[in-house]
């Protein structure tokens, strides 16, 4: 960004509280940057959990949940059912929040669900390669870091529940 989204003129690097940011010098209009909302939803099955293996772009091959950002005034809930919606054409049942995670200098927040599918088979979408399920102890490779751990968590949840 490189102009004021107010008057127009250009910006420079400041420190308004305490940070480094963006100010216009004509007017004092600061740009903030927000931290940016993901959610991503463990869709179970019978103790699995269903992984779409991405087929184009970065980290193609590896294997992730439904995930996607937030639209700015979607219900965060109705955002997950859409993303498994458009990834892999199933409706949900959206369980409570599963887990909310934030770390230092990483500007998206990742909000996980877990939710319930039908008795329909899931189709990928045009930007999956294939849709599995899997048994969250023999995870194919994963896209990101925070995968496993998410899944890892999400296991020791259901043995603490039996
Ligand atoms: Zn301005």
């Amino acid at each position: 960004m490189k102009h004021c989204m107010e008057c127009g003129n250009t910006l420079h690097r400041t420190t308004v509280d305490g940070k480094e940011r963006l100010r216009c010098a004509a007017c004092g209009w600061v740009h903030w940057e927000d931290p940016k909302l993901a959610v991503a939803v463990i869709v179970s099955r019978d103790s699995r959990v269903l992984l779409g293996r991405r087929g184009q772009g970065e980290r193609q091959g590896l294997w992730s949940f439904p995930a996607g950002f937030v639209d700015r005034g979607e219900k965060i809930e109705d955002a997950a059912v859409r993303e498994v919606r458009e990834e892999t054409g199933l409706e949900v049942l959206l369980g409570p929040l599963f887990m909310l995670r934030s770390e230092t200098g990483e500007p998206v927040v990742l909000a996980v669900y877990s939710a319930t599918p039908g008795e329909k088979a899931p189709v990928p979408s045009r930007e999956l390669s294939e849709l599995r399920w899997f048994d969250p102890g023999n995870l194919p490779p994963m896209a990101f870091e925070h995968d496993a751990v998410v899944l890892a968590a999400w296991s020791e949840r259901r043995r603490g529940d039996r």
